[in-house]
């Protein structure tokens, strides 16, 4: 066998373990940075002025109104909140949309962040960031998009209800599904995909019985790091396009949306690339799409898009929209099959 790659290692520094978010002021002055916008959602916002008013003199203060999708209009008031307070970098207290709004900021003005990261979405490890006006998503690359520290502190994620658990936690393992056959894979991207999708696998259903179980929260976080590690590292395919394609055009919620998929894309792909997914394919069973159906539907995750408020006439538009928008599957995208996988998800029935 020849072994052949070109491997970009995306440059940041990971701090984990439980405990470690009592060490953002040493990250911040390890950067240089004297003080720090603290930013979260409403949701996060008590614990966000918790920690900046842990941080003392350095904190520049709190902008706690991140928004999934990173609105434009949202990153604009951030950015005044950041150059009136005379901040000189931001720490993100949340998931994917809080670190969001700390890219978007990054993406304009440099800013060094430090992310605490509170779900399995993966965002805070990718050089990827997408943002909405006027409704329509777009999503830049580059280095200043990529965080400079990442604290992942398991304690954090206690709180992170067990519904969002489970199907932020179906998101990061389609990071890693998709990684395993990404067309610029290489031997160590294919090994931290499996291992991502091993400890997800083993810490979930644990997190349901107990989410208080701080064991698996600790593997269900390094999991998250490992899928989101390569989904900043390889390029992503007809999973992550469509549900792209679904959350763009119709609103749906991310995590879920990426739950419910994710057993119809790899049932698709898996005859195109069974080599590749077979450490997958055995530990689900010996089918990745039912065996991930039934793993998600045995931690009581959403199955059905229909439930998400889309129906028949969304599934034609969104797989016209997929075979016009051409980019590389290990399988061909055909539209027919391609609407009859929408179908399956659509229904919430089990891929064959
Ligand atoms: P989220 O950040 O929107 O979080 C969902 C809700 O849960 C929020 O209200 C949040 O405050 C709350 N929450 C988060 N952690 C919590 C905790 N531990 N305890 C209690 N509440 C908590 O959800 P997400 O799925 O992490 O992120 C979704 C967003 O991230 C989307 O906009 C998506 O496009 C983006 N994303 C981007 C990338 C990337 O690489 N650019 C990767 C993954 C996701």
């Amino acid at each position: 066998m020849t072994i052949q790659f070109t491997y970009n290692v995306n440059p940041s520094r990971i701090v984990f373990g439980q405990g470690t978010s009592t060490q953002v002021a040493d990250q911040i002055t390890s950067l240089g940075c004297k003080r720090a916008l603290v930013l979260s959602t409403a949701f996060q916002a008590d614990d966000a002025k918790k920690l900046a008013a842990d941080l003392g003199n350095l904190s520049a203060g709190n902008f706690t109104e991140a928004t999934m999708h990173t609105p434009v209009h949202v990153t604009e008031q951030a950015m005044q909140v950041y150059t009136s307070s005379g901040a000189d970098c931001v720490v993100a207290l949340g998931g994917g949309s809080t670190i969001g709004l700390g890219k978007a900021i990054a993406y304009r003005n440099d800013a060094p962040q430090i992310v605490v990261a509170t779900t399995y979405a993966g965002s805070e490890v990718t050089p990827i960031l997408g943002q909405t006006e006027n409704d329509l998503k777009t999503t830049v690359r580059g280095a200043n998009i990529l965080p400079e520290v990442v604290i992942y502190d398991p304690d954090l994620t206690i709180g992170l209800p067990v519904s969002m658990s489970v199907t932020s936690g179906l998101n990061a393992m389609a990071h890693a599904v998709e990684a395993v056959y990404a067309e610029n894979r290489n031997p160590v991207t294919s090994l931290m995909a499996v291992e991502g999708v091993r400890a997800l696998h083993e810490a979930l259903p644990k997190i349901v019985e107990n989410p208080t179980n701080t064991d698996a929260r600790s593997q269900a976080l390094y999991g998250a790091w490992l899928c989101g590690t390569v989904l900043g590292t390889v390029g992503m395919a007809l999973h992550h396009k469509l549900c792209h394609t679904l959350g763009g055009t119709y609103n749906l919620p991310h995590a879920e949306t990426h739950a419910i998929m994710l057993p119809h894309t790899s049932a698709y792909n898996a005859p195109a690339a069974a080599e590749e997914m077979q450490p997958l394919i055995d530990l689900f069973g010996g089918s990745i799409g039912g065996g991930l159906w039934d793993f998600a539907k045995s931690l009581n995750a959403p199955l059905a898009l229909r439930d998400l408020g889309v129906d028949e006439t969304d599934m034609d538009r969104a797989a016209d929209i997929a075979v016009t928008n051409p980019y590389w599957n290990p399988r061909p995208v055909e539209r027919e099959a391609i609407r009859g996988l929408l179908q399956r998800a659509l229904d919430g029935s089990r891929p064959e």
